[in-house]
């Protein structure tokens, strides 16, 4: 029986907390805070249509310390269930360091005038969390999230040597839109249209962002192209299981959304630094987000599945080379029927809702900051059976040829 805060209202949050919902044994006190009160009051009316909870909901700029430091000292929670922007992350933190709360995310912080993908700023709060006796977890998402926990249990399940791991997102939904992303486009286009980096023999590779791409068949979806690109997890992933001597993260897109994507990108509408217009000053990327579908307005027309698994080649417990690929199927239909949110949300936000249940059992306990595959991943593995996100392991014949 736990109290937990959870900021930022939109897809992942909504999950969340309709997750969170269904399990009153474990979170029985929810508040829901975000910039903007009226879409938690929405999220509100929808748990309690579809579960019966009854849930607070708070306005709270996250950027504002002091304000969330005062929030989380009204609410008390034992944690703070970050599902803003990863640019709130370090914000949050001081505010549960400062009002006396756990923490967790699902992204790592990025500053907001530079698309950077590290964990140090975050990393760097680890003293002060330990002093604090306070938990911080990072990354309780799909990726990163589950595709962590997916390596650390097959590494303790089924290999005594993990030599490569690739991790595989995509996502088969069709939304009908000509150009939409499926989480917060601005965060998303971000991400996509950085260098491609990945991890070998103890350094970073870098190639130009969508450079490198693979076609692969998924399991419910079909064949799909998949592009090489940075992703958080293999800072974390490269530091706490060092034997991996290459590790690479590859996510499927469209054609179409490549087309469109490239087309922005040399009119220059990603670029994230302010140009004037009209006196005023804009950053072209959030005004392209302010004109873009919100991810949450495609739940009622995505159709599809997504597959995000991890592929791993290594020494087997058997002692023979064997190469494990482990992943789940999530359908957007089914996402939406139970939470009114399509599956990338879904994805996510089950995660979160495990995350969080861990901490608040004290099934995963320990001053500091953690990143997920730091901890046991059997009890999260269980849970994601019950609660929506079935995995599945399959052997393959030999590495895979790309
Ligand atoms: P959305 O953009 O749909 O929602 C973000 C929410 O945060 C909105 O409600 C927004 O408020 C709120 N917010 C933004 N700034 C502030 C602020 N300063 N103070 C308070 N609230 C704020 O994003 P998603 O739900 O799609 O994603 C949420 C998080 O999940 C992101 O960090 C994203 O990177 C992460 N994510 C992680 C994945 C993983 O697998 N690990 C996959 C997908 C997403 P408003 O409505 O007013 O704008």
């Amino acid at each position: 029986m736990s109290k937990v805060l959870v900021i930022g209202a939109g897809g992942v949050g909504s999950v969340a907390v309709h997750k969170m919902a269904m399990n009153p044994d474990i979170f029985s006190d929810i508040t829901l805070a975000s910039r903007t009160k009226s879409k938690c009051d929405a999220i509100a009316e929808s748990v309690k249509a579809r579960t019966g909870v009854i849930i607070a909901t708070d306005a709270i700029d996250a950027d504002d310390v002091a304000a969330t430091r005062a929030l989380i000292k009204r609410v008390q929670p034992k944690l703070v269930v970050n599902l803003a922007l990863p640019y709130q992350d370090l914000t949050i933190m001081e505010a549960c360091l400062a009002a006396g709360a756990d923490y967790m995310d699902t992204a790592n912080y990025e500053p907001i005038d530079v698309a950077k993908f590290e964990y140090s700023w975050q990393w760097a709060y680890q003293d002060r969390f330990v002093e604090a006796g306070r938990m911080a977890l990072l990354g309780s998402g799909f990726d990163p999230g589950v595709t962590s926990v997916f390596t650390t249990w097959l590494r303790k399940h089924h290999f005594d040597r993990i030599d490569t791991l690739d991790i595989l997102d995509c996502n088969g939904g069709d939304h009908g839109q000509a150009f939409a992303t499926n989480f917060n486009p601005e965060i998303n286009i971000r991400e996509v249209t950085a260098p491609a980096r990945h991890w070998e023999n103890g350094e970073w590779i870098e190639t130009p962002a969508m450079s490198t791409k693979v076609a692969f068949d998924f399991e419910g979806v079909g064949p799909k192209n998949m592009y090489l690109m940075y992703h958080e997890e293999l800072e974390s992933l490269a530091t706490h299981l060092p034997e991996i001597k290459r590790i690479r993260f590859w996510m499927t897109f469209g054609d179409e959304y490549i087309k469109h994507l490239t087309v922005l990108q040399n009119v220059g509408m990603t670029r994230i630094d302010p140009v004037i217009y009209n006196g005023v000053e804009i950053v072209p990327l959030q005004f392209l987000k302010a004109v873009l579908p919100e991810p949450a307005s495609l739940g009622a027309t995505t159709k599809g599945k997504t597959n995000i698994g991890v592929i791993a080649t290594g020494l087997g417990k058997d002692g023979k080379e064997k190469t494990l690929y482990l992943y789940n199927i999530c359908d957007h239909e089914d996402a939406y029927a139970e939470t009114g949110n399509q599956a990338v949300s879904y994805t996510t936000g089950v995660p979160a809702m495990i995350g969080a249940a861990m901490m608040v059992t004290g099934t995963w306990a320990g001053a500091g900051v953690w990143n997920i595959e730091q901890l046991d991943p059997d009890p999260f593995m269980d849970m994601l059976m019950q609660h929506g996100l079935p995995w599945q392991l399959k052997e393959l014949d030999g590495p895979v040829g790309f």
